[in-house]
């Protein structure tokens, strides 16, 4: 008995991996050119950046693993240059995964110092109750910050910068200031719940933090690339941030008001107004959010700064 319920669990292992790998394979890579020289790449996982001009193509986050090949492909339609360098925006494996390939290729990765360290160490998410073993050497980012780094090619600045403890504890937001074109990584999902990884460090404070320091730096042609989710602007993140501040208030009076995490988690009309406008329309749901707001606002020694 008990072995055939291991065997039914080593199957449904295969069964799922296997259909993740055929989805992976089903999934092409979407170009889109988001001014002169940057273009977006749409696939399975995180929305990818890439700059081309003279002095080499410079990437922004890379997708799972299985995802490389097609990803190196869709850049080579763009650019004759190799892959000189390329960002992460925190250390999640729809972000890094392809990080071995592209290093194989010649890229240098960079990242802030905490993806480093994350990605070195196995690492346990309480909420999806999700292992995360250490990532080989390779896939390691072999350039690491603590605050800021900048790049200056294909004729632009481009700063990358780290924000405090918001979808994780090792963000960065990468600007090209001379194409005013901000990708945010996963501080913002534009049009859904948010997903912050509070085992990671991420809280909602700092995530609203990240979204003020992008308000200050955008205007209204700056071009903004979330971590997932279609192409945005100043408008909507602006329009973003503030359902989510209204939604972080809701949760915290409710909180004020004695309730446990059970009761939070039940409470559906603290995201009615934002369910309506299908917000938990994917993996985070709405009760999802709430249980992540509660677990944010009730942690301690939250540091924002
Ligand atoms: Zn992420």
């Amino acid at each position: 008995m008990k072995l055939q319920k291991l065997l039914l669990h080593i199957s449904a292992i295969i069964l799922f991996s296997c259909s993740t790998n055929a989805q992976n394979q089903d999934v092409p890579i979407t170009t889109t050119q988001v001014t002169d020289n940057i273009y977006m790449l749409e696939g399975r996982g995180g929305n990818i950046a890439v700059s081309i001009g003279e002095d080499g193509a410079f990437m922004v986050d890379d997708q799972y693993a299985n995802m490389s090949e097609k990803i190196l492909n869709a850049v080579k339609e763009i650019t004759d240059q190799p892959i000189k360098f390329l960002v992460n925006t925190h250390w999640h494996g729809d972000h890094t995964g392809g990080n071995e390939s592209m290093q194989k290729e010649g890229a240098i990765v960079v990242a802030h110092e905490n993806v480093r360290k994350r990605m070195s160490t196995e690492q346990f998410n309480k909420l999806w109750g999700r292992t995360t073993p250490p990532s080989p050497k390779e896939a390691l980012p072999i350039v690491t910050f603590s605050k800021d780094i900048s790049f200056h090619l294909n004729g632009e600045d481009i700063f990358v910068f780290h924000v405090h403890n918001a979808h994780t504890d090792g963000d960065a937001m990468v600007y090209f200031s001379g194409s005013n074109v901000l990708h945010m990584g996963d501080t913002f999902f534009n049009g859904k719940y948010p997903y912050i990884d509070i085992s990671a460090g991420g809280s909602i404070d700092g995530y609203l933090a990240a979204h003020r320091k992008a308000l200050l730096l955008a205007d209204d042609e700056t071009k903004i690339i979330p971590g997932h989710l279609k192409l945005s602007n100043k408008a909507e993140l602006q329009a973003y941030t503030e359902k989510l501040t209204k939604l972080r208030e809701n949760v915290e009076n409710a909180i004020a008001t004695g309730k446990t995490e059970q009761e939070i988690i039940d409470d559906v009309s603290l995201t009615k107004f934002l369910d309506e406008q299908d917000f938990g329309d994917w993996f985070i749901k709405p009760e999802v959010i709430r249980r992540i707001l509660y677990l944010s606002l009730t942690a301690k020694n939250q540091s924002t700064n």
